[in-house]
């Protein structure tokens, strides 16, 4: 089964991500910590990422496409991808729906963790004591924000036509929006 979780940053994407890998066996595909992982080898593309990440903009579809492109194509992790912050612009949504179709492959299920931004805020101040992320501070969690608001809207608007798309409000208890995932994968 391979499912979207779509959301604004600090929505819970990574926590319920990382439920439904257990849960499944299946493989998460978090594009954030993808990029994280370039930036610690330092390789030029990573010092790039860095830039992009802590302006709180996005890294460039190119880059981003690239290291989608392989995950996709793993016989390994064939339908059983649990998407956490990919796809992110419309033309990655697009580009997502040919690798799938090339691979023979499809989206079973969109969850959209809606998450307004007060809480957003609250829940990544909360985050950086946690994580110690360097996209983690106030100014770059609005901008992250406003891009968020820009650029994933319009694939908010593709995806909700899908008849898997499913919106669930992201302000609930940890344990209660896994359970609203759950009564929709039947597991
Ligand atoms: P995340 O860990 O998902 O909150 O992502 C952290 C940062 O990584 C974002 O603010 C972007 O700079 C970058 N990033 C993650 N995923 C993508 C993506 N699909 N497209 C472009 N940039 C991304």
């Amino acid at each position: 089964m391979n499912i979207i979780l779509f959301g604004p940053p600090g929505a819970g994407k990574g926590t319920q991500s990382k439920y439904l890998v257990n849960k499944l066996n299946n493989f998460q595909v978090s594009t954030g910590d993808i990029l994280r992982e370039e930036i610690k080898k330092n390789s030029i593309i990573g010092q790039q990422i860095k830039k992009n990440m802590n302006e709180g903009k996005f890294v460039s579809d190119e880059i981003v496409n690239e290291l989608i492109e392989k995950i996709i194509n793993d016989t390994q992790k064939k339908d059983k991808l649990i998407f956490d912050g990919y796809p992110r612009s419309l033309s990655q949504a697009k580009y997502l729906d040919l690798l799938l179709d090339k691979s023979g492959q499809k989206i079973d299920h969109i969850f959209f963790l809606n998450v307004n931004k007060d809480i957003i805020i609250e829940r990544i101040e909360k985050r950086k004591i946690l994580e110690n992320r360097a996209d983690d501070n106030t100014e770059t969690i609005l901008k992250r924000y406003d891009t968020y608001m820009e650029t994933t809207r319009p694939v908010l608007e593709f995806y909700s036509q899908n008849p898997n798309f499913h919106e669930i409000n992201g302000t609930q208890e940890i344990d209660q929006i896994t359970k609203e995932i759950e009564a929709f994968i039947n597991v």
